[in-house]
C-alpha cells in the first residue's frame, strides 16, 4: 500500500516537472521574439511547430442580427445572428401593429373604426386623425393609412371628453400625438404608445381618470409643452404601472407629472435622456417607491 503511494507520488513529481520545462521552453522562444529551430527527424516542421503554444479559446463573434421572420399583429418574428463557426443566437420580434387596406387589416381581419375625422396634413402627404366624427365605437381602432396616404398625427384635443371609450389602439404609422389628444377620456383603463412616436403634445391623457396601465413603446419620444398650467401627460390620473418596451432612448418631459399613484415603474436601462419634471409633483423616488 505504501509502496504504491510512493509510485504515485514520482509520477506527480514526473508530471509536475515536464510541465515546468515546456513553460521554461515557452518563456525563452518568448524572449527572444523568435520560435526556436526545431530539429524533426520526419522533417514535419508544421506540425511540430503548434507543439507548446496552447490556442486562444474560441470567443463567439456574432455579426449583425438578420430577420429571419418578420413579426406582424398576430405572431411575434424571430430575428437571428451567428458565429463564424456556426452558433447561432435569436431572439424574437415583437407584434406589430395592423396593415389595413379598405378599413380591414391584411393579416388578421381586424376593422378600423370607420367615421372618424381626418385632416391632411403636412403639405398634403399624410392625414392626421382630427376627431371622433360620426364613429360610435368604443373600442377605437385607428388605421394607419387613409385615401392612399399614411395616417401620422393625432391632432390636438382629437379625441378630448369622449368618456365612451373604452380602449384605443394607435397605428405604428403615427409619430405625433397633440396636446390634450385624449384629455378626460374617463373610460380608458390602459393604453400603449407604439414606438415610432417622436412627440406627445402635453396634458395627452390628462384627467383619464380610471387609467391605470400603460405601455411605452415610442423610442425617442419628446414633449411638446405649451406652458400649461397643470402639466403632466398623464396627470389627474390613477396611473400605477408602466411598461417600457425594447430599445427606449429617452422619456418626454412631465412625462409622470403629477401621478402621485406610480408603484410599480422600473426605468429601461437603455436610456441616453430624460425630458424636464418627469417626476414633477410626485414624491417618487425609485427604490423607496418600490418598496410600498
Ligand atoms: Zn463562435
Ligand atoms: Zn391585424
Amino acid at each position: 500500500m505504501k509502496h504504491k503511494f510512493l509510485v504515485v507520488l514520482m509520477a506527480i513529481a514526473t508530471a509536475f516537472c515536464m510541465a515546468f520545462s515546456v513553460t521554461a521552453c515557452g518563456e525563452k522562444s518568448d524572449e527572444t521574439g523568435n520560435n526556436p529551430p526545431i530539429t524533426d527527424p520526419s522533417g514535419n516542421q508544421g506540425e511540430q511547430g503548434e507543439q507548446g503554444s496552447t490556442p486562444a479559446p474560441h470567443v463567439h463573434s456574432f455579426g449583425e442580427w438578420k430577420v429571419t421572420k418578420e413579426a406582424t399583429c398576430k405572431k411575434t418574428g424571430i430575428k437571428e445572428r451567428s458565429c463564424a463557426c456556426g452558433e447561432k443566437e435569436t431572439e424574437a420580434l415583437p407584434l406589430v401593429g395592423h396593415d389595413f387596406e379598405n378599413m380591414t387589416c391584411k393579416v388578421c381581419g381586424t376593422k378600423a373604426s370607420l367615421g372618424l375625422e381626418y385632416t391632411l396634413i403636412n403639405e398634403d402627404k399624410e392625414y392626421e386623425v382630427s376627431g371622433l366624427g360620426d364613429c360610435k365605437d368604443t373600442d377605437l381602432i385607428i388605421t394607419n393609412n387613409y385615401d392612399g396616404k399614411p395616417v401620422t398625427s393625432i391632432g390636438r384635443r382629437a379625441f378630448a371628453e369622449c368618456s365612451g371609450l373604452t380602449s384605443i389602439t394607435i397605428p405604428d404609422s403615427v409619430t405625433s400625438i397633440g396636446s390634450n389628444a385624449f384629455y378626460g377620456c374617463n373610460g380608458l383603463t390602459a393604453v400603449t404608445i407604439p414606438k415610432n412616436v417622436t412627440e406627445i403634445g402635453d396634458r395627452s391623457f390628462y384627467a383619464c381618470e380610471n387609467l391605470t396601465t400603460v405601455n411605452w413603446n415610442a423610442k425617442n419620444c419628446k414633449e411638446v409643452y405649451s406652458l400649461s398650467l397643470e402639466p403632466g401627460l398623464f396627470n389627474k390620473t390613477k396611473l400605477q404601472k408602466v411598461t417600457f418596451g425594447e430599445g427606449i432612448l429617452s422619456i418626454p418631459g412631465h412625462m409622470f407629472y403629477g401621478c402621485t399613484e406610480l408603484t410599480d415603474l422600473v426605468l429601461p436601462e437603455t436610456l441616453t435622456s430624460i425630458g424636464e419634471y418627469v417626476f414633477g409633483g410626485t414624491d417618487y423616488f425609485g427604490e423607496k417607491r418600490r418598496e410600498r
